[in-house]
């Protein structure tokens, strides 16, 4: 009974999915809209996959995202995907 709700949550889930594709193969400073390839070493990005250039990172955001208030980190030549190790592993860095 439930088959018409399913196929709502469906469409909207799949819609949900392409759009982050989307922001994916398009990855620009969102602070100056600097182009930043998948490669770029001036790409950093927040916990939460915000990417900024290196530039503003240090001239004006001080490392930290602005939408989120995470810490922005240099962003590695692969797939973001393939970062879930990384972040998770946070703990290894000593609190001051
Ligand atoms: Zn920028
Ligand atoms: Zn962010
Ligand atoms: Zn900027």
């Amino acid at each position: 009974m439930s088959a018409g709700h399913g196929l709502i949550a469906l469409a909207s889930i799949s819609a949900k999915r392409s759009l982050h594709i989307m922001l994916e193969l398009k990855p620009t400073c969102e602070c100056c809209g600097e182009v930043l390839p998948p490669n770029s070493p001036k790409a950093v990005i927040c916990a939460y996959e915000c990417t900024f250039c290196l530039t503003c990172a240090r001239e004006h955001l001080n490392h930290i995202c602005p939408n989120h208030g995470s810490k922005l980190v240099e962003r590695p030549s692969l797939p973001v995907s393939a970062m879930v190790s990384p972040l998770s592993g946070a703990s290894s860095t000593s609190a001051v």
